[in-house]
C-alpha cells in the first residue's frame, strides 16, 4: 500500500478534512473548496458506491456474502467523479458509467458502507484512486484516513469533531429535510455512536487524528465560522 502512495506524486497543494460524521465535514469542505477554487473528492462516496453495489448483488442473487463481495467489487470497480451544474450535489459518484449519487446515502447503505471500509482489501483497492483525484494538487479530500494514510504528505490538514449530541441534532435535522421516515433521536445517536465504533476500532486506517492535523470542535460554531477558521488556516500554511 506504501508503495502505491510513493508511486503517485503529489504535484500541488492538497489539504486534508478527517473526521467522524456529523461535523459538517461534508457541506464545510464543499464550501471551502468553492472558496479556494479548489476541487473536491468525497471519499466516502467511494466507500458507499461500493457498499451500494455489494447491497444490489446481494438482492440479485443469494450467491457471495458481503465481504467476498466487497472485495471482489472494490478491486474490480471503476469509480469516477464526474461534474453536473444541473444536478444537487452537482459532484456525481459514477460506478461503471453508471450516476450512483441519489442512492448512495440510505440508512442501509451508510451502515453497509462502514463495514465494509473496514475489510483491509477493499481499503487497499481504493488506496491508489484517491491519491490519483488529488495529486494534481488544488484539491481538498475529506474523509477518515486522509491525513494519516493517503495523503500523510497534505500541506493542510483538520480534524473535525462534534459532541456525539450535537451530531445526532444534525444529522436528525438532515434526514428529517429529506423527508425520510425520521427516527427518533435515541436511534439516530445509537447509530452515530455504532459507526464511530466500527470506524476508529477497525485495524487498518482506523479514524484518528494525525498528528499535526488542526482539530477543530464544531458543536457550538455555525457553518460559516467553521469555513472562515479552516481558510484562515489555509492562507496562513499556504502563503
Ligand atoms: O463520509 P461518509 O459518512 O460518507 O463515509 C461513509 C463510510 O465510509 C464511513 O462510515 C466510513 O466508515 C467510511 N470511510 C472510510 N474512509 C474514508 C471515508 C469514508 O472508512 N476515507
Amino acid at each position: 500500500m506504501e508503495g502505491s502512495i510513493v508511486g503517485v506524486p503529489k504535484l500541488g497543494p492538497v489539504i486534508a478534512i478527517d473526521g467522524p460524521a456529523g461535523t459538517g465535514k461534508s457541506t464545510a469542505t464543499r464550501r471551502l473548496a468553492d472558496r479556494l477554487g479548489f476541487i473536491h473528492v468525497d471519499t466516502g462516496a467511494l466507500y458507499r458506491a461500493v457498499a451500494y453495489l455489494v447491497l444490489e448483488q446481494l438482492k440479485d442473487s443469494s450467491m457471495g456474502d458481503e465481504r467476498s463481495l466487497a472485495i471482489q467489487l472494490a478491486s474490480s470497480v471503476h469509480l469516477e467523479f464526474r461534474r453536473n451544474p444541473d444536478k444537487n450535489p452537482a459532484n456525481r459518484i459514477f460506478a461503471n458509467g453508471e450516476d450512483l449519487t441519489d442512492h448512495i446515502r440510505t440508512p442501509e447503505v451508510t451502515m453497509t458502507s462502514s463495514r465494509v471500509s473496514s475489510i483491509p482489501e477493499v481499503r487497499a483497492a481504493l488506496v491508489g484512486l484517491q491519491r490519483r483525484l488529488g495529486c494534481h494538487g488544488r484539491s481538498i479530500l475529506e474523509g477518515r484516513d486522509i491525513g494519516t494514510v493517503i495523503f500523510p504528505d497534505a500541506d493542510v490538514k483538520f480534524f473535525l469533531n462534534a459532541s456525539v449530541d450535537e451530531r445526532a441534532k444534525r444529522r436528525l435535522i438532515e434526514l428529517e429535510a429529506v423527508g425520510s421516515d425520521a427516527p427518533s433521536f435515541e436511534e439516530v445517536k445509537a447509530q452515530i455512536m455504532e459507526r464511530d465504533r466500527v470506524d476508529s476500532t477497525r485495524a487498518v486506517a482506523p479514524l484518528k487524528k494525525a498528528q499535526d492535523a488542526i482539530e477543530l470542535d464544531t458543536s457550538q460554531m455555525t457553518l460559516d465560522q467553521v469555513v472562515d477558521t479552516m481558510e484562515k488556516w489555509v492562507m496562513e500554511r499556504l502563503s
